[in-house]
């Protein structure tokens, strides 16, 4: 505390450690523990200095929807996603400064992840009270890094950002999971809109 004068708050967020061991709240269901590979192209991921996204979905406790996926496959992804959605989906989401919120953070909860979790990004809810809800986390290796990430959106966001897509980029997202997860079509509909692409 002595020596916080010269520091600006950006300064300060510096001395915490910004990553911790991936956590079990973004453990791979499937896989019974961290992510070992992308879902896409099966790439590993636990080397240091190999980042990747972990995005998971829940309906009340139970995951109905993760997926780990390395840089180079979401370049990828949005490479076939139409560049006027990914400008609409960036421009909402930059109303909540997520990069901004990392400093506050970790002053106000250090790197305990479930409370960067207990609050839906977007409304502020509590994510206890959420029928479906998405948790998202930007990952390094065996490590999780706070950037920003992690964030939870509770599932009626989800509706929002839908909005904002193309045509076309609606049904490449309804592709991919299709593609990729093969899920009962009772299950479908809350997933599919969901910004996988963050
Ligand atoms: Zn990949």
């Amino acid at each position: 505390m002595a020596e916080r004068d010269d520091n600006t708050p950006e300064e300060e967020a510096e001395f915490w450690p910004n990553y911790v061991p991936v956590p079990p709240q973004f453990h791979s269901f499937m896989e019974e523990g961290p992510f070992a590979k992308c879902t896409l192209c099966d790439g590993a991921l636990l080397e240091d200095g190999t980042a990747y996204l972990i995005h998971k979905a829940f309906h009340r406790e139970e995951v109905i929807f993760e997926y780990a996926m390395c840089l180079p496959c979401r370049a990828k992804m949005q490479g076939e996603l139409s560049v006027e959605s990914i400008e609409a989906i960036n421009a909402y989401m930059e109303q909540y400064e997520i990069e901004d919120r990392t400093g506050p953070m970790m002053e106000a909860h250090g790197t305990d992840v479930s409370r960067w979790l207990s609050h839906c990004l977007v409304t502020g809810a509590p994510i206890a009270e959420a029928e479906e809800y998405h948790y998202y986390a930007f990952c390094d290796g065996p490590d999780l890094v706070f950037n920003g990430l992690p964030i939870a959106l509770a599932g009626n966001v989800d509706e929002e950002l839908n909005e904002l897509l193309s045509q076309k980029t609606r049904d490449r997202l309804d592709g991919f999971v299709d593609e990729q997860f093969g899920l009962p079509p009772e299950l479908r509909n809350p997933i599919k809109g969901s910004p996988v692409f963050i």
